[in-house]
């Protein structure tokens, strides 16, 4: 009989208070997203996957000149240039191993044309090694990035004032 009127008592008395913690919580905003049909926006300075960009005319930014793979920490930028129908120097191949690099950004502070661009994208997950090797048609934009016009402006306050040591 005593363990009846317990259960008895839960159920009266506890069971209404855990209520309450679900009823507290069913109206909070939820913490989390409904992914992948909701993207979480990435910071600005978020080092994604890269671009090959454009001036505004289309023409392509990049001469070949192989700086962005002499700054390259892990070897991954593999080139070849041609000379375009204008007689100007330009990327025939331009390739990165996606799998080598370690999205420091090297490739874009070392480009003098500010052709390459680290974005903020961040889903090209694979089951294919091969599909890692990314092409220059591949990151070529068709057309001028609008997408974040505030990248620019990091990326020059980057230039001038440099990284912050923050060992001193
Ligand atoms: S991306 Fe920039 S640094 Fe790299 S080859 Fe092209 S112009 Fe030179
Ligand atoms: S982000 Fe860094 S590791 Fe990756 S290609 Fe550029 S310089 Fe190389």
């Amino acid at each position: 009989m005593k363990e009846i009127l317990k259960a008895f008592g839960h159920v009266i008395f506890k069971m209404p208070l855990g209520f309450v913690v679900t009823l507290k919580h069913l109206f909070k905003k939820p913490v989390t997203l409904d992914y992948p049909a909701r993207k979480k926006p990435m910071a600005p300075r978020y080092r994604g996957r890269h671009y090959l960009e454009r001036y505004d005319d289309g023409t392509e930014r990049c001469v070949c000149c192989g700086l962005c793979a002499a700054a390259c920490p892990a070897d991954a930028i593999y080139m070849e240039p041609e000379q375009s129908e204008n007689g100007e120097r330009r990327a025939k191949m331009y390739e990165i191993n996606l799998l080598r690099c370690i999205f420091c950004g090297f490739c874009e502070e070392a480009c003098p044309e500010e052709a390459i661009f680290l974005g903020q994208d961040y889903e090209f997950s694979d089951y294919q090694r091969d599909s890692f090797i990314w092409t220059r048609e591949q990151m070529l934009v068709p057309h001028p990035r609008q997408d974040n016009p505030f990248k620019r402006i990091y990326r020059r306050v980057r230039r001038v004032y440099g990284v912050t040591d923050k060992t001193k």
